[in-house]
């Protein structure tokens, strides 16, 4: 009669392993996401964006808000973005809404205005794309493409992403283990595209407190799993500007190789995510900050 043990070996298998193996016979088992993997590849991903370097080490911070209203607020914003410190330009265009009823982003409409922007401020732009088929078009305006929340298991677009040249900042699902999220950067680098940055940006809890619970202990643990670059955005994970400063400042503690922060020139007249838009004067104080934050924890 053979004996089967609850984790399925025999009795004899486990004394056999217990007896001869030491940790160092035991193979690890190779990650899931073959391309990601910081051990398969120990080399920090560095993804290069006009002037900066993301992964390199000093924290790099893009800011802006969270959709593009019209010419003359997005301009403002890349102004009020670059005098406070940030090296990048976010505004949404296609605005992933939970209501069908709330705005929707100008759409196509919106590219050359961020186009505009860049040339004012000389920031880089980054932008979301929600469809397959708008990755081309978005591309052709974008510095950097973002996929968000909602769409991180959205494969047909993750392989879109991965067939451009431009890099992608690849947002948590706000119920997406580290695995899948990894495996889904995995979709984009598989197809050919390494410029990947992942963006933790809070998970749902139970308490409505917050809009999200900001995940932290993912930064560091990234940085063992992988060798693409981590940011932390705050503005999502709480969703209250008067917690956003506090916590992206947090985030460079971590060991974020940067940010990502939803900043309006005026919050209140914010057309989405009005609540957690920080004003230029915030995000200055907040850059300084986690400046000297990353500057004492190199010291
Ligand atoms: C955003 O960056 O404006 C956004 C919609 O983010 P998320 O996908 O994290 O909700
Ligand atoms: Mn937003």
């Amino acid at each position: 009669m053979i004996t089967v043990t609850r984790d399925g070996s025999s009795p004899d298998e486990r004394s056999r392993l217990t007896a001869s193996s030491r940790p160092d016979d035991v193979p690890t088992p190779s990650a899931p996401y073959r391309l990601a993997s910081r051990a398969a590849y120990p080399e920090k991903t560095v993804v290069r964006v006009g002037e900066a370097r993301i992964g390199a080490g000093r924290p790099v911070v893009i800011a802006g808000p969270c959709s593009v209203e019209g010419e003359a607020q997005i301009i403002e914003a890349a102004l009020a973005a670059r005098a406070a410190g940030a090296q990048l330009l976010r505004g949404g265009v296609f605005k992933p809404r939970t209501s069908p009823y709330s705005f929707q982003g100008l759409g196509l409409d919106g590219l050359p205005l961020l186009a505009r922007a860049r040339a004012e401020s000389g920031l880089p732009i980054v932008t979301e794309v929600m469809e397959p088929a708008l990755v081309g078009p978005v591309a052709e305006v974008a510095d950097v493409l973002q996929i968000g929340s909602r769409n991180m298991q959205n494969f047909p677009l993750l392989r879109a992403a991965g067939r451009t040249q431009r890099p992608i900042l690849l947002k948590r699902g706000f119920a997406a283990t580290i695995e899948e999220w990894l495996l889904a950067a995995e979709y984009i680098l598989a197809e050919g595209n390494t410029q990947v940055m992942l963006c933790e940006r809070g998970v749902r809890s139970f308490d409505p407190s917050t809009r999200n619970l900001l995940d932290l202990s993912c930064v560091p643990l990234l940085g063992q799993l992988t060798h693409l670059p981590v940011l932390v955005d705050p503005s999502h994970a709480v969703g209250r500007g008067d917690l956003v400063e506090t916590m992206g400042v947090a985030g460079v503690a971590a060991g974020a190789d940067g940010l990502l922060v939803e900043m309006h020139p005026h919050p209140e007249q914010s057309l989405s995510d009005a609540d957690q838009a920080i004003g230029p004067e915030t995000l200055r104080s907040l850059i300084e900050r986690a400046e000297r934050v990353y500057a004492a924890l190199r010291a």
